[in-house]
């Protein structure tokens, strides 16, 4: 079978974690706390923190969410997250991207306790992330990887594409890749002859957000395709920057849009939860 179902593997290792927080808790132990703050009501934020609340309550996590008003000041939207920073029952801490227009995402997230940053977004992670150093890294990057490892495929001297260089997708996944030995080519908009750099691809990652875009006639026989796009059609529904059909008889494996990267996403975000439970746990 060479539909990768990111839902599915996001299953597996949520029982997994599921088993080692339900351990935890016959300990007698304190139970991990991811704390979601949330600005505004747009509605694929909040489809995303329900999707998060919902991936916390199947495994164990305590979810803790802090839905302020869309026209919430810089000042209480930063004083809310240096409370979750300072508050010892909180491991890990989300904040809802994109912020409402007025407010300032980078000054809002330098804030936060970097060592609560479960999406790896404050300026040390990132910082420490290039530099090699121990560090959180973003979820769909890290989502990326499982799902390559589920494909079967080494990226240790192949040819990775990607097509994308956004700091929370396209940048921290070529970096994974390049740490993993691939050879790394970073794709965007003034790249020319796209098309001649993605059918060299070994793996292709599309992290562009323009629906069907490519085609088989962007993959050679075989390649290796993560689709992170995620694209609603003017009729309601979600589609990938690939175009599925035409791809999945040519690639050797391809993740599907929707239950293909997304879920992955948050899989990770309850994997960097409990890896901050652990270091708490060990350090306190
Ligand atoms: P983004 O910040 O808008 O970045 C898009 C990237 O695509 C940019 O680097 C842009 O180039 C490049 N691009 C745009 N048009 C292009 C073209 N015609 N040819 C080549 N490159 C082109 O988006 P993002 O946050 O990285 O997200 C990308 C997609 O992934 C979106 O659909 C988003 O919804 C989805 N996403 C999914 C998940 C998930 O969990 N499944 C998580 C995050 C994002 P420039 O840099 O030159 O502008």
């Amino acid at each position: 079978m060479n539909i990768i179902y990111g839902s599915e593997l996001s299953k597996e290792l949520k029982q997994e974690m599921k088993v080692q927080v339900d351990a935890w808790k016959a300990e007698g132990k304190r139970v991990p706390c991811l704390s979601v703050i949330l600005a505004g009501d747009a509605p694929a934020s909040l489809s995303y923190v329900k999707g998060k609340e919902k991936a916390c309550k199947e495994i164990g996590i305590f979810s803790q969410m802090h839905h302020l008003p869309a026209d919430v000041s810089q000042e209480e939207l930063e004083r809310c997250i240096r409370k979750c920073s300072e508050d010892p029952a909180v491991d890990g801490i989300l904040v809802q991207l994109p912020l409402p227009k007025g407010l300032k995402e980078e000054q809002a997230i330098s804030c936060m306790n970097p060592q609560k940053d479960v999406d790896g977004l404050h300026p040390m992670n990132v910082g420490k992330f290039f530099m090699n150093q121990p560090s959180f890294v973003p979820c769909t990057p890290l989502g990326i990887m499982e799902i390559l490892h589920k494909m079967g495929v080494n990226p240790d001297g192949k040819h990775a594409v990607v097509i994308g260089r956004s700091k929370l997708v396209g940048t921290p996944v070529a970096r994974l890749l390049q740490n993993a030995n691939a050879t790394v080519t970073i794709c965007h908009s003034h790249t020319k002859d796209l098309k001649e750099l993605t059918r060299s691809a070994d793996i292709l990652i599309a992290a562009i957000g323009k629906a069907k875009m490519l085609d088989d006639s962007y993959i050679k026989e075989g390649a290796y395709v993560v689709d992170v796009g995620v694209n609603r059609t003017e009729d309601g529904h979600l589609v990938g920057d690939c175009n599925f059909d035409a791809m999945v008889g040519k690639a050797a494996a391809i993740t599907p849009v929707p239950k293909g990267v997304g879920p992955m996403t948050i899989t990770m975000l309850l994997k960097n939860t409990l890896k901050v439970y652990q270091m708490r746990e060990k350090y306190e």
